[in-house]
């Protein structure tokens, strides 16, 4: 299951942008399935490189893959939330990455295969919509549902997306003669052939619009606002996100719609700092406390709690509170609270106080022969 898109790609982590795209086109030469025509395998193999290539070809992707791995680039389909799962890569998309990205400005070379996939291509699907959700870390611990106020463009419902005036109709494209795709002698790799391409004047369809639909200016669409319903899971953390697929913008005469992404920003806690799965605390006890022992009562994410403090603990001492962390978003084990001790120690005293701290340090016979040691100084910065 667990595939590295460097390692499919056979270049190292370091490859320019440049050798990852010649990495591609020679494995995607060697697997493409019309020269393995039948061949499962190879379908598999360059379903993968594709795949691969599609997220280390692009920027956003590429830096997204880098630091949270497969997890930053699979969205998850139909509203569903699965970042870890598999995703629906295809054939079909294979084949676009194929067409559009690896061989782009080398005159077509899809179409020297002898496909015409071109032909089916019409007006480009919607744009994706992208915002960011707050949540807070007791939201993150339950899940919650969400309504989200977005405005994105719909298709306009007095021509049907189709941008025609009503009853207006349609006419025979002038560029391709209502042909819809257009042909030229190009060469390739392999010799000279044919390339059949889709008109981009109609589309591909063979017909223009007479007249333009009023309502929409003949784009298809309109801009509205809307409210979607989001349903976050338990276990999210900051950066992770959810792609509503058919939920972002519709497309220009009546291209479908583009997606919906919602990426997830944890508000800062009062009084937790979480850590992946752990949250952290830190409580104050007076020394008094620390020496004699006692119980005290804690925050945690579901309410508040008792902590034991053993007699004798010293500062910066963490204590473990099991099952009291979060859940983790694949549905394994909550993590911990864990709580550190600071003595806090009074600046005022009252004259009783003060005289009995007096008499106390009289008496300070089991203190360490020596105090002095090697500290821990991890949290300090070199300029401190
Ligand atoms: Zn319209
Ligand atoms: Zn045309």
């Amino acid at each position: 299951m667990a595939r590295d898109y460097y390692d499919v790609l056979e270049v190292n982590r370091s490859a320019t942008e440049e050798e990852i795209k010649k990495a591609y086109r020679k494995l995607a030469m060697k697997y493409h399935p019309d020269r393995n025509a039948g061949d499962k395998m190879a379908e598999k193999d360059f379903k993968n490189i594709s795949h691969a290539y599609s997220v280390l070809s692009d920027h956003e992707k590429k830096a997204k893959y880098d630091r949270f791995g497969e997890a930053g680039v699979s969205g998850a389909g139909a509203g569903g939330f699965d970042p870890f799962g598999g995703d629906a890569f295809d054939l079909s998309d294979a084949l676009r990455t194929f067409m559009e990205q690896g061989f782009g400005g080398m005159g077509g070379f899809g179409n020297s295969f002898g496909s015409q996939r071109g032909r089916s291509s019409r007006a480009a699907r919607g744009s994706n919509l992208k915002l960011t959700l707050e949540i807070t870390l007791e939201e993150v611990f339950k899940g919650v549902e969400k309504k989200l106020k977005i405005k994105r463009y719909e298709s306009c419902e007095v021509c049907h997306g189709n941008g025609a005036e009503p009853g207006s109709g349609k006419k025979t494209c002038p560029v391709c003669q209502g042909q819809g795709q257009v042909r030229q002698v190009a060469r390739s790799l392999f010799g000279q052939f044919i390339n059949v391409q889709s008109c981009s004047n109609c589309n591909g369809e063979g017909q223009i619009i007479n007249r333009l639909c009023k309502s929409c200016g003949g784009s298809g669409r309109k801009r509205v606002s809307r409210t979607i319903s989001v349903n976050i899971p338990p276990g999210v953390d900051t950066d992770n996100y959810l792609t509503l697929t058919g939920d972002g913008n519709s497309g220009e005469q009546g291209a479908p719609r583009g997606d919906l992404i919602v990426f997830i920003k944890v508000k800062e806690h009062k009084y937790f700092v979480r850590d992946n799965r752990n949250v952290l605390l830190e409580a104050k006890v007076t020394f008094t406390q620390a020496a004699l022992g006692t119980e005290i009562e804690v925050p945690t994410i579901t309410g508040k709690a008792n902590l034991k403090i053993p007699a004798g603990i010293q500062s910066g001492k963490i204590l473990r509170m099991r099952g009291k962390g979060l859940p983790d978003v694949r549905g394994s084990k909550k993590g911990d609270q864990l709580v550190r001790i600071q003595v806090w120690t009074p600046s005022k005293l009252s004259k009783e106080q003060r005289t009995l701290l007096v008499k106390l340090e009289a008496t300070n016979g089991s203190a360490p022969t020596d105090m002095m040691g090697k500290g821990s100084f991890a949290n300090l910065s070199a300029d401190n």
